[in-house]
This record gives C-alpha cells, sequence and structure tokens, in this order.
C-alpha cells in the first residue's frame, strides 16, 4: 500500500508540474485539460488497485506529451512494480538521455535505473549508479547507501558493507554498530572456515566495543580460543555467554563440558550445572539436558531430586513427562509400561515442537538459529520461544 501512495504522491507531483508547465499557451491549455483527465482516469485505477489499466493511461499520457519527464517516471516504477523490469530499464534508459533534464529530475532517473538494474539482478550497474549517488546530498544519497548496504549484504561483500554501513545515516547509532559487528563477525568466520586464526582475531578485535556482549560475538570468541587450544580463555568466554545471553545456555552445554574435561576440572563440572539449573533464567528444555546429565553420571535419584527441587519454576506438562520418564528408566513398570511409552513420546514430541525461532519482523519460523532473517533479511529479529 506504500508503494501505491507514493505512486500517487508521484504522479499529482508530474501532473502538478504538467499544469504549471503548460498554463502559458491556450493549445496547451487544451492538453493539460486532456492530461488532467487521464490523470485522473489512472488515479482511480491506482486506488482500485488495477495497475495495468493505470500503465495504459500512463502510457496514453506518454504519447500526448513524450516531454512529461514525471510521467516517464511514474510508468517505469509502475512497470518495475509488475515485474516489467526491462521496460522500466528501457524508460528510464531514454530518460537519462535527454539533456534537457534538471539535476533533480536526472538523480530521480538514475534511482529509478537503479532500482532497475537490483530488480533484474544486475547488481554491477546498480552499484555504479547507487555509488553515483552517494556523492550527493539528501535523500538520494540515503537511499543510494540503503540499497547499496543490501547489494553488498547480498553478495557478501563485507568489507564494502561495513564501509556503506559507516557512511549511511545511522551513524554512530546502535543499529550500525550491531550491522557492523554482524559484517565483522561474517569475516571472522570466514577466516577460521580457511583456519586463518590470526586474521579471525583481527576480526573480531574491530568488532569488540560494537556487539560486546552479543552472542555471536562470544561464541566467536569462545570458538577462536577453543581452535587455539586456550582452554582457560574459552572457558571463560562461555561464562560470559551464560552471564549475558542465557537462552545459549542449552546450545553450549557440550563445549562446556569438553572444556572443564581439557582443563582437568570434571568434578567441578556437575556443580556448576546445579547452579545454572537454579537460575531463574535458565528455561525448562536446559533444567531437563542437566537432569540428563545428572543422571549419567550420579544415578536417576539424583536426577528427580534436581527436577523435583526446581519443579515450581515450571508448570508444563513436560516436566512431568520427563519425571516420569526417570522414575520408569531401568524399571518399566515402576510407573506402568505404558505410561513411561506415553511419557517418552511426550518429551520427545514436546521438546522438538516448541523450540522455536520466530522473526519478530516478518513472522519467520526456523527450528534452526540465523543471524540475519532468511526471510527478511532483518539482524538479530529471531526470537528464541521455548514452552516453559
Ligand atoms: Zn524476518
Amino acid at each position: 500500500m506504500v508503494d501505491w501512495l507514493w505512486l500517487i504522491l508521484l504522479a499529482a507531483l508530474g501532473i502538478g508540474w504538467l499544469l504549471g508547465r503548460h498554463s502559458v499557451s491556450h493549445k496547451l491549455f487544451q492538453q493539460k485539460n486532456g492530461l488532467s483527465t487521464g490523470y485522473v482516469e489512472g488515479l482511480n485505477y491506482l486506488l482500485n488497485e488495477q495497475p495495468d489499466r493505470a500503465i495504459d493511461v500512463l502510457v496514453s499520457m506518454v504519447e500526448v506529451d513524450s516531454e512529461a519527464v514525471e510521467t516517464h517516471l511514474a510508468l517505469g516504477t509502475l512497470f518495475r512494480n509488475q515485474g516489467e523490469v526491462e521496460r522500466a530499464i528501457r524508460i528510464h534508459q531514454n530518460l537519462i538521455a535527454r539533456p534537457t533534464l534538471s539535476k533533480s529530475q536526472r538523480m530521480q532517473a538514475l534511482m529509478n535505473l537503479g532500482l532497475d538494474y537490483k530488480q533484474a539482478g544486475i547488481n554491477d550497474r546498480a552499484v555504479v549508479l547507487f555509488e553515483q549517488l552517494a556523492l550527493e546530498t539528501g535523500s538520494h544519497r540515503d537511499n543510494a547507501l540503503e540499497n547499496l548496504l543490501e547489494i553488498y549484504q547480498y553478495e557478501k561483500e563485507w568489507l564494502k558493507a561495513i564501509d556503506v554501513a559507516r557512511k549511511a545515516s545511522l551513524k554512530g547509532s546502535a543499529k550500525q554498530n550491531q550491522l557492523i559487528g554482524h559484517f565483522y563477525a561474517e569475516l571472522a568466520e570466514q577466516a577460521i572456515t580457511t583456519n586463518d586464526l590470526r586474521g579471525a582475531a583481527k576480526m573480531l578485535r574491530h568488532a569488540k566495543g560494537l556487539t560486546r556482549h552479543s552472542a555471536r560475538y562470544l561464541l566467536l570468541q569462545f570458538k577462536l580460543a577453543q581452535l587455539r587450544g586456550k582452554y582457560k580463555s574459552a572457558l571463560r568466554w562461555l561464562e560470559e555467554i551464560i552471564s549475558h545471553c542465557p537462552e545459549f545456555r542449552t546450545h553450549i552445554l557440550d563445549d562446556l563440558e569438553a572444556c572443564y574435561g581439557e582443563l582437568g576440572l570434571e568434578s567441578l563440572f556437575l556443580a556448576r550445572l546445579k547452579d545454572m539449573a537454579a537460575d531463574s533464567r535458565s528455561g525448562l528444555h536446559l533444567v531437563c539436558r542437566i537432569a540428563d546429565i545428572v543422571q549419567a553420571q550420579q544415578g536417576k535419584e539424583a536426577a528427580l531430586a534436581l527436577l523435583e527441587e526446581h519443579a515450581d519454576r515450571f508448570s508444563a506438562p513436560l516436566l512431568s513427562a520427563k519425571i516420569l520418564t526417570l522414575i520408569n528408566l531401568g524399571d518399566p513398570l515402576a510407573g506402568g509400561h505404558q505410561v513411561a511409552e506415553l511419557a517418552d513420546e511426550l518429551v520427545v514430541g514436546l521438546a522438538s515442537a516448541s523450540i522455536e525461532n520466530r522473526c519478530n519482523h516478518c513472522g519467520f519460523e526456523a527450528k534452526e538459529r540465523h543471524w540475519c532473517c532468511p526471510g527478511c533479511g532483518a539482524w538479530d529479529s529471531l526470537d528464541y520461544q521455548e514452552a516453559s
């Protein structure tokens, strides 16, 4: 709907310009009346969401007055929105070739042509136009930078994306820091993939201060320390995650156990887990995972004691099912054979169904985590949801 309002505004501006331009001549006065009728007709089609009919009207207006720049711009935009990008490109290219365009009209035509190329996937040409417009001031510059940012992210040109994000209007804002932090994290991940650990460390130094307590930054610092065999440091980073990003606690349990093992601190591992289970920010899934580890190391009575100790924090049927499963462990008749089977099914079913990552911008849902939403491209927009 916003697109249509913008188009209507653009068409209205074009007609306003046409009316002013032709008011000095009787001959053109007649033409003006004809174009006004066309405008009203086109506007009606737009309001009725009939873009094909609106295009017909605008084409006829262009035929009546081939010099009407704004009408061409509106028509080109309509073609692009209708997916007819090649026609939009032809219209905007013809406009730019005119020597009589004002600076503002030329910039608008360049912007529209850039958007045409971007939609057609001809990103190299779009980039040339947007970079030219980024040297200007005002809204064209902002729009150009925004589009460059989208293209460089799509093409994973992270250094260029960082450069553009630093110039964009969101300069110095938390949003800018968040974006640039993710771009450096992308570069650090690339470096880790090629075993360039010094390169990864350098990228993370850049990200520090931008995303100091972000889960992604902390996880990458942990990964780097682990790859370098620095387990004391790795454990410190895991503790930072436990402290600042409680929703990631379940995710790092195996790494935590491995670190305690490498440092010869196995005896302290269970105590750390029990502390974590007692923390009110630990969700039911984490507590159930901890109960499994306790059961494996200390037996089912200890695991049951842990669950019962924290039972008042959770009301979900998953907790009851988990307790039943533990009661029946190694003694299928203790709680009734069928009940045990049902409890197992319930635990598995709830565990897989209740963990979701949902985008708070577009509603995209995924079982796995994404730093950037595959649905709308927003960063850090997928919220972790867990049954309690
Ligand atoms: Zn999204």
